[in-house]
């Protein structure tokens, strides 16, 4: 039998299932989510591109409530629109 001495919770990935030791927790809008890595958190938080759909990790452009990952992608969508990065 295995002692079972140690009350340690192990946090699981909530994308994943991993029980990573060295999982963390992310608090967004209220919501307390757990990830074991920020492939996993990158997977489930970021915004995706309305353009090209990738995932948006960076500032991104947000135009009209809407994301984009840079201001080119943003511009084709609103019609060459005056959108400038926002670092
Ligand atoms: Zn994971
Ligand atoms: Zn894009």
């Amino acid at each position: 039998m295995v002692a079972d001495d140690e009350e340690a919770v192990m946090a699981l990935c909530e994308v994943c299932g991993n029980d990573y030791d060295k999982s963390f927790e992310v608090v967004a809008a209220g919501k307390r989510h757990t990830f074991d890595s920020f492939e996993c958190a990158i997977h489930l938080m970021a915004p995706v591109c309305e353009h090209c759909g990738c995932k948006v990790i960076g500032h991104g452009v947000e135009v009209g409530g809407l994301f984009y990952c840079c201001a080119h992608c943003a511009r084709d969508e609103h019609g060459g629109a005056a959108v400038s990065d926002r670092a």
